[in-house]
């Protein structure tokens, strides 16, 4: 089983509104952005069928910056490298070096 550390990708939210009063970022840490009571879409069968509904709109603004996303694509291979289970010498070494890159990338732009 992989930590709760790699399932922690989640930059973006959409509770019922009025659910959530704040919510964290799972790359960052970040306290999110909110935007009460939106009308969105929240799922690609939903955007695909041009249906919206009201929710609370929670997103890290540091969701589209390049090491923000270089984050969670590091953790969605060692995600996807736990599921096949192919190789888990493979996937020691992958969470090893993906954790560096990641707690580097944290150091160098989350804490300003
Ligand atoms: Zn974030």
């Amino acid at each position: 089983m992989l930590e709760k550390f790699w399932y922690e990708t989640g930059s973006n939210y959409f509770p019922e509104p009025g659910k959530i009063k704040v919510a964290t970022c799972g790359i960052c840490k970040a306290q999110m952005e909110v935007e009460r009571d939106a009308l969105r879409a929240t799922c690609l069968a939903e955007a695909l069928a041009g249906r919206k509904h009201r929710c609370d709109y929670f997103f890290c603004s540091r969701q589209n910056e390049a090491w923000h996303q270089r984050i969670h694509c590091l953790k969605m291979d060692v995600y996807r490298e736990a599921i096949n289970r192919h190789d888990l010498i493979n996937l020691e070494k992958m969470k090893k070096a993906a954790k560096k890159e990641i707690l580097k990338l944290l150091k160098a732009h989350a804490t300003r």
